[in-house]
């Protein structure tokens, strides 16, 4: 698996990490703030702009060495999508952008900012547009909540025996943090795997999003089956081993019900 943490080089993450910091005012400042939707309080450091920051080299990055395909049976499908699942989550498709990577891998992503990343592994094995909306859906959620924010700002602080001075200046520590929060590491080529408590909330409000989008929501638990049975090599961002693919479906049915009963 090719390792991405090296693009654009050392320099350039710690340039980008420093300007992370920056921005964020990191550890001089602590931040819980609730949010209603999510029903508690999030730790964050940093906002959804300051995590935009961060991500955009990463992104730029991303695209100068990841081959992208404009092969119209993708593209179509994708930008038919993409849109609507972003309207439906209270976005707007302008300023998002959305590209499709000539990969087998199977795996999806999205970065702050609004860029989704899809790969022509996961597109090749999609049954129809429910299913990419659902893998999207879910994606846009990870953003809209800026859990790479919170991944941030807890890898922030637990880093207290470290000053933000030495912090700049040695790079590696946080630079490491940085990279994790936005979940483009080696371990698993493009993503690490967000917390169980993440991923539940990206199933929760991503089938949300879909059904929003005329979407049949049941086509997710259809995917997400689908791919819990075939678990091999490096697994998807939204299949890391927790939670557990029977807790996810089991959860994603009771969230399903819920949209049903209109509630
Ligand atoms: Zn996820």
């Amino acid at each position: 698996m090719k390792s991405l943490l090296k693009i654009g080089g050392a320099r350039a993450w710690r340039a980008l990490v420093i300007k992370g910091l920056a921005a964020a005012g990191v550890m001089t400042l602590a931040a819980c703030a609730y949010n209603e939707s999510l029903g508690r309080n999030q730790l964050l450091f940093v906002s959804q702009g300051q995590m935009a920051q961060l991500a955009s080299s990463a992104w730029t990055d991303l695209k100068q060495k990841e081959p992208i395909t404009n092969e119209a049976k993708y593209v179509n499908r994708v930008n038919r999508v993409a849109p609507k699942i972003i309207r439906a989550a209270g976005g707007n498709p302008a300023e998002w952008e959305v590209r499709v990577f000539k990969s087998d891998q199977i795996n999806a992503f999205a970065l702050p900012g609004g860029k989704i990343g899809i790969y022509t592994g996961i597109l090749d094995i999609m049954e129809n547009d429910a299913q990419i909306a659902a893998v999207m859906g879910h994606e846009v959620a990870h953003v809209n909540f800026n859990h790479s924010g919170e991944r941030y700002s807890q890898a922030a602080a637990a880093q207290t025996a470290l000053s933000a001075g030495s912090a700049i200046a040695g790079g590696g520590q946080v630079s490491s943090a940085a990279v994790q929060a936005l979940g483009i590491g080696a371990q698993y080529g493009v993503l690490l795997p967000f917390s169980r408590k993440h991923e539940l909330e990206a199933d929760k409000f991503g089938v949300r999003y879909m059904a929003r989008a005329g979407y049949n929501p049941n086509e997710a638990v259809k995917f997400w089956e689908k791919m819990a049975a075939q678990k091999s090599g490096a697994p998807p961002e939204f299949l890391s081993s927790h939670p557990s693919d029977a807790t996810r479906i089991a959860q994603l049915k009771k969230e399903i019900a819920l949209l049903r009963s209109g509630s």
